[in-house]
């Protein structure tokens, strides 16, 4: 079974208008609720794949109770650690070809919340064998608790693969206690390392997959959008190539992409297999309006056009 952690998760709102009208009243008709947050959208991805997955995380209050019937809707098994404080909401305004977004920062939790948490994470370890961590913490949580959860995997061997950024990546970068798998995007690797990473340069690509913060770590995926990805696996590189799609909806694609290389790792494929299906879930995600939503039968059609080279 894959485990999934969501620390922060949302009930994603999305409110479509014709016009957005500034300090005025905008009604809506047809409001759009789903279960919100990045792992989530991990969870659904693995789920479609077709392999158990238990989804993990902070809930609380009404917003906890809708994001748990949603996965009910879903069939998706979880098991979060319940908390009086009330998850988020996240809203998206839909208008005029843009997106306005309203992100609420979620409860502040405390030292009582974090080690009930990694309480109740010890006691699934032994269900799971990925585990997949993604996403931001939840206010009043530590820097270094992704740190936290990896040591715990790694006493098990159980492979981590992380998708965060900034402070939270950073940390889990210095530590001992390193992630099996981390897959940045472009942006996200350029911030840690502070260096501009030209996506069409080889020889840019290597040189920022072998950036000293990045040495320990056994399998690096750099998603590039629609240039697709870079790779490195132990001492191999990889460059990724995936053909023009229609785009209608790219968020949540690096979400589902990590779905993709988890039940890689869940299913001992090749390196090769690995990266022809998380760029191919990246794919069919960009090609859907839903964020996090695959139409698996197309599966076959993307996956036989996206080419691995070693190099
Ligand atoms: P993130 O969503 O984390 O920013 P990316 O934008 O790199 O990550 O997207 C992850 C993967 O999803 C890409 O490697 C690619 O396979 C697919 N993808 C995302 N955007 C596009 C796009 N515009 N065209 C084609 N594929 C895309």
């Amino acid at each position: 079974m894959i485990l999934t952690i969501t620390m922060n998760p949302s009930v994603d709102i999305s409110y479509p208008l014709n016009k957005f009208v500034i300090n005025d009243i905008n009604r809506v008709s047809e409001v759009k609720k789903t279960a919100g947050g990045k792992g989530l959208n991990v969870t659904r991805g693995i789920k479609y794949s077709g392999i158990p997955v238990l989804a993990s995380g902070i809930i609380g209050g009404t917003t906890g109770e809708y994001i748990q019937k949603q996965l009910d809707k879903d069939n998706i098994n979880y098991n979060f650690y319940i908390t009086q404080h009330e998850s988020r909401n996240c809203i998206a305004i839909l208008h005029e070809g843009n997106q306005t977004e309203i992100l609420e920062s979620g409860p502040v939790l405390d030292s009582y919340d974090v080690s009930v948490f990694l309480e109740h994470y010890q006691n699934l370890l032994s269900q799971a064998q990925v585990i997949t961590i993604s996403g931001s913490l939840p206010q009043g949580f530590p820097v270094d608790f992704y740190t936290q959860l990896i040591e715990k995997a790694n006493k098990y061997q159980i492979p981590v693969l992380l998708d965060s950024s900034g402070k939270m990546l950073l940390e889990t970068l210095v530590s001992k206690n390193k992630p099996f798998l981390i897959k940045p995007n472009k942006d996200e690797l350029q911030q840690i390392i502070q260096m501009d990473i030209d996506p069409n340069d080889v020889t840019s690509l290597v040189k920022a997959i072998n950036h000293p913060l990045l040495n320990d770590i056994a399998f690096i995926i750099i998603s590039l959008g629609k240039n697709g990805a870079f790779a490195r696996c132990h001492h191999n590189y990889y460059q990724v190539s995936i053909p023009k799609i229609n785009v209608v909806n790219p968020v949540g694609s690096g979400d589902v992409t990590l779905s993709g290389l988890a039940v890689s790792i869940h299913e001992n494929e090749t390196v090769e297999v690995m990266l022809k299906r998380a760029m191919t879930m990246g794919m069919l995600n960009a090609m859907e309006s839903q964020t996090g939503f695959v139409n698996m039968g197309n599966y076959d059609k993307y996956y036989q056009q996206v080419k691995v080279t070693k190099i």
